[in-house]
This record gives C-alpha cells, sequence and structure tokens, in this order.
C-alpha cells in the first residue's frame, strides 16, 4: 500500500510504515497537483499536517484514497464530515503534542515574567551607554514561584501545563465547563504524587489569577472567549498567555488592555489571520511571540509520526 505524507512524517513513523511492509513518499505534491499525483502513484492513504488542504475535490477526485491521517490536533484542513460520508476514515493524533505544548507555555511565562523577549529585541541594537537603560527597564521582574496560574480549558494542555506550574511551586486554578473535580499526577525523582487542582468559575479565575494560560478549542460560534469584559475582570498588572487558536482572545481587546496598562504583557503563539499576523501585535512591546510552534519539537513529531503509523498498521497491516 502507497502512503503520501505530504507535509512530511517523522523518520521514525517512515521506518515504522516501511518495515510493516508499506511504501511512504515523503515528497510534497503542490496542492494544485495532488489529485493528479494521488491517483497517479495509487496512494489510499494521504498524511498531512496543517498546510495541506483535503478539501471535497480531493476527496472527490482521489477515488482509491482510504485513509487521511493528520499529524497535530486540529482538523481544521479537512473536510473530515465530507470524507465519513464518502467511506474515508480519518485520524489524528490529538495526545502526541500536549507535553511540547505545555513546555512552550512555560517558556512563554518565563519570558514575560523577565521581560527576556524585549530584552533579546534591544540588546543587539544596544551601545555602551543603553546597556544601563536596559538594565533599569527590565528591572521590575517577577518570579513564577507563589503567584496563581489560571488555566482556562483543562484537558490534555492545560493539565501538562499544571503539571510544569505546580512543578515551579505556582499555585494553579482552572475553569472548565465540563471538569468539576480533578488530581493530576506529578512524578518527581520516582514518586508520584496526586495533586488536587482547584476548579474555578469563570469570574474568580479572572479576578484571582497572576497569569492566565488558555487552552480551549474555537468556540464554534467563532467568539472569543477573552474581551473587553474578561480583561476589566482581570487582576491588574496581570499577563496572559495564548497557544490555544487566534480567536480565542479578542486581539483588540488584547491591545487595548496592554495600552492602557491593565494587564502587563502577553505571549502569543498563535494568531488570527495566520500565516499573515497584524503588525501591531508583532511589532508590540509589551508581547512575547513564537510562529505557531507549540508542537513543534522533535519529540512531539516523533510520537505523532509513531502514533500515525501505528494507526496505518492497525488498520491495513
Ligand atoms: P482538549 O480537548 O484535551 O482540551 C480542551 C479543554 O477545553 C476540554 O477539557 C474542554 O472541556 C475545555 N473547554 C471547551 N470549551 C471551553 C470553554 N469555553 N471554557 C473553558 N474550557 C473549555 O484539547 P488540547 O489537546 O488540550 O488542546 C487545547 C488547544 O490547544 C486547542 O485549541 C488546540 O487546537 C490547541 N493546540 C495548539 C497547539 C500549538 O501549536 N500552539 C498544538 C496543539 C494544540
Amino acid at each position: 500500500m502507497n502512503v503520501l505524507a505530504n507535509d512530511g512524517i517523522s523518520k521514525s513513523g517512515v521506518k515504522a510504515l516501511e518495515t510493516a511492509g508499506f511504501n511512504v513518499s515523503t515528497d510534497t505534491i503542490a496542492q494544485e497537483n495532488l489529485i493528479e499525483e494521488i491517483n497517479k502513484q495509487n496512494f489510499e492513504v494521504l498524511l498531512v499536517r496543517s498546510a495541506t488542504k483535503v478539501r471535497s475535490d480531493i476527496i472527490d477526485g482521489c477515488p482509491n484514497l482510504k485513509l487521511i491521517g493528520r499529524g497535530g490536533v486540529g482538523l481544521d484542513n479537512i473536510d473530515v464530515k465530507y470524507a465519513n460520508e464518502k467511506g474515508i476514515e480519518v485520524i489524528n493524533t490529538p495526545a502526541a503534542s500536549s507535553q511540547s505544548v505545555a513546555e512552550l507555555v512555560m517558556t512563554h511565562l518565563f519570558s514575560i515574567s523577565r521581560s527576556v523577549f524585549d530584552s533579546n529585541r534591544n540588546m543587539p541594537n544596544s551601545s555602551n551607554g543603553d546597556f544601563k537603560v536596559l538594565k533599569k527597564k527590565y528591572a521590575k521582574g517577577a518570579e513564577l514561584r507563589g503567584k496563581t496560574l489560571g488555566i482556562i480549558g483543562f484537558g490534555r494542555i492545560g493539565q501538562f501545563t499544571a503539571q510544569y506550574a505546580i512543578g515551579c511551586g505556582m499555585n494553579v486554578i482552572a475553569f472548565d465547563p465540563f471538569i468539576e473535580n480533578i488530581s493530576i499526577e506529578l512524578k518527581i525523582a520516582n514518586q508520584t504524587i496526586n495533586v488536587p487542582i482547584n476548579m474555578v468559575g469563570m469570574n474568580e479565575l479572572l479576578s484571582s489569577s497572576d497569569y492566565i494560560s488558555l487552552h480551549v478549542p474555537m468556540p464554534a460560534d467563532g467568539k472569543a472567549i477573552i474581551g473587553d469584559d474578561e480583561f476589566d475582570k482581570m487582576k491588574d498588572g496581570a499577563k496572559i498567555v495564548n497557544a490555544a487558536r487566534g480567536g480565542v482572545i479578542d486581539e483588540d481587546a488584547l491591545l487595548n488592555a496592554l495600552n492602557n496598562g491593565k494587564i502587563a504583557a502577553a505571549a502569543l503563539d498563535v494568531f488570527t489571520g495566520e500565516p499573515s499576523p497584524r503588525l501591531d501585535l508583532l511589532t508590540h512591546e509589551k508581547i512575547s511571540l513564537t510562529p505557531h510552534i507549540g508542537a513543534a519539537t522533535s519529540e512531539a513529531q516523533d510520537r505523532i509520526g509513531t502514533e500515525l503509523a501505528d494507526k496505518i498498521i492497525s488498520r491495513f497491516g
């Protein structure tokens, strides 16, 4: 059986598939040539990340396609319902990248607490005299230890983030309409400790958190979860991280809250209008930025490749 991994797949994934007798191509085929090449080279499995779009034209145009696999969580680039109606199975790897996203959130939390992101921007352009100016500018850092992190959305990534934050001595509270009681497992030096999490209402989370991190899906109605009203309810000087989906924070409201001093800093891995985020976010001195790299670690990509391979082998092997 021929497998096309059009947006790439880890070496471990290729190896597992080839060992089980599959032929794997990792050559990227341009979107407009996909239908022709899938048919010509008789690919029956199409694996994508976020770049390749699998819409009804491909589903209709490739009658031999049996399975579409998404390396990662979001299925926004695949017409899942239509594929299923046509008898094509769609799989993804929702858990494989959670730990990597949580580590990126911690990276941003540390960065915005000590203005590391802004310092990296400004130091290369500073002359000797500016060194002292910058030293003064970044003199009001904060420790994470002892601060309250409010996590909105307490699924896979929210829980991994809580593990790291508790490990750093933070007090974690969380809001998730679908979870009432939960403990998370912390593994430290061969010991496992169960830590109960204080689940609170949204208003309590907003008013009690020094730091807020979002780990929710994009709501079906497309409405932001954090807008002007929610920023108003936050502590003065709170800091916020979004590594979920771009529209989960209203970007106009975020800029207002940063510019009027209500919140002290923000960190964004995701943006509305990706891959062209608005310039006033990218150039804002209080925003730490990464270009949607939450899952972009070699460990996560290995797990994604292996999980996809395992699922394909158990289905067709
Ligand atoms: P998950 O499904 O495991 O958890 C999401 C949680 O959000 C669920 O527990 C759900 O009950 C809760 N929830 C839903 N609506 C809510 C609301 N209005 N308020 C509060 N909680 C709500 O998902 P996950 O794997 O933890 O992923 C979370 C987000 O991270 C998703 O948006 C996903 O697309 C995104 N993500 C980003 C990256 C990246 O590269 N930055 C990588 C992977 C996933």
